[in-house]
């Protein structure tokens, strides 16, 4: 496990923040939030792929008088995304909200602000300030100084009447940016760092940016909650954000696909398998590594080191098991053996194993 930066511990709901050496996978909704029915059937689609935290834009005063119910009919964290207006903050408490997000610089009367905080404070609620580089104040610079004085310009409000359940935010469409200024506000900052490349594009030049930004700083130990910001389905942020989190080793349960890039030795439709294959696992919740290989050149070698794995030859394969040749299949039985094998793989026997 990658040695985390310690922060001060921030609870939402029934999760820690900053304490301890997990993180989590957060993701927005973009149905509207005053419809209820499409919003709890998204947090629900998210829920089931893993997301963990959810945030809900609030508009408006219908948005807010929603969030009870959108509440009462999901099970994970539900965060409150407002802006300017405090009163939409005080309904978004009164409703039952897990955590806010609001900017308390950009409302203007200090007596505002405190209402909010004496709010959050009674329910044990915390409020995210978040910090895009796009919306600093005052034309400032998009940079990594500016951002974290921005955001120390919030805290300070917030720190000035006692609060302190603050979880960061520091965004910027610029990956290097991004870094940069998380870098700087773990330095500066006690409190957990939610992070995201924002407006990182569509689902495959978005997932590279993120992978690489929020990748960067998670495996220096920067970063408590990450959320991949994709153009698409949300659902897809979640499937990225596991991908991140497994490959730094901050996430078990979740399955790798190890499947070669095939070449001219290939002798059977092996990328029709491994597309399907790979989009089965991205159903199940178990640290299993499965490999796909084309051929007898390299296949066997991985195949054996993986959990389950098939090398392939002319018009048939051979399936793997814990390093062991099982039997050889026919091209045609090779999805269906997979299946079956992946289904009956019981990954606490690798645990204790390994013990
Ligand atoms: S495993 Fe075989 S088919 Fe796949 S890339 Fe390597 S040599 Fe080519």
């Amino acid at each position: 496990m990658l040695q985390r930066e310690t922060t001060r511990t921030v609870r939402i709901s029934n999760l820690e923040l900053g304490g301890n050496p997990k993180v989590y996978i957060q993701s927005m909704t973009n149905t509207h939030t005053k419809d209820v029915e499409a919003t709890v059937k998204q947090i629900k689609q998210l829920t089931d792929a893993g997301c963990e935290i959810v945030r809900v834009a609030v508009l408006d005063m219908v948005d807010a008088q929603s969030l009870g119910e959108i509440k009462s009919k999901i099970s994970i964290p539900l965060v409150a995304d407002i802006h300017f207006d405090y009163r939409l903050a005080l309904e978004a408490i009164r409703q039952g909200v897990d955590k806010i997000r609001l900017n308390p610089g950009n409302i203007p009367k200090r007596e505002h602000v405190m209402e909010v905080v004496e709010a959050c404070k009674a329910k044990n609620i915390p409020i995210r300030i978040g910090v895009n580089s796009g919306s600093l104040p005052n034309r400032m610079a998009p940079t990594a100084e500016n951002m974290v004085a921005t955001a120390k310009h919030h805290i300070d409000i917030l720190e000035s009447m006692g609060f302190y359940d603050i979880a960061l935010s520091l965004k910027a469409t610029d990956m290097k940016l991004m870094i940069e200024a998380n870098r700087l506000a773990a330095k500066t900052f006690p409190y957990p760092l939610h992070l995201g490349v924002t407006e990182a594009g569509t689902a495959f030049s978005g997932a590279i940016k993120s992978a690489m930004g929020i990748g960067i700083l998670l495996a220096e130990g920067i970063g408590n909650t990450i959320r991949v910001s994709l153009t698409d389905n949300p659902v897809l942020e979640i499937q990225a954000a596991k991908e991140i989190l497994k490959n730094l080793g901050l996430k078990d349960k979740v399955p790798n696909l190890i499947s070669c890039p095939t070449c001219g030795r290939i002798q059977y439709d092996m990328i029709d398998i491994a597309k399907r294959i790979e989009a089965y696992l991205l159903t199940i919740n178990k640290t299993i590594n499965v490999a796909i290989m084309g051929c007898a050149v390299n296949g066997p070698g991985e195949a054996t080191h993986a959990d389950i794995g098939i090398a392939g030859g002319k018009g048939e394969a051979i399936l793997f098991r814990r390093g062991k040749i099982i039997k050889k299949i026919k091209e045609s039985e090779v999805y269906d053996v997979l299946i079956e094998e992946i289904n009956q793989f019981d990954d606490s026997v690798i645990e204790k194993d390994s013990q």
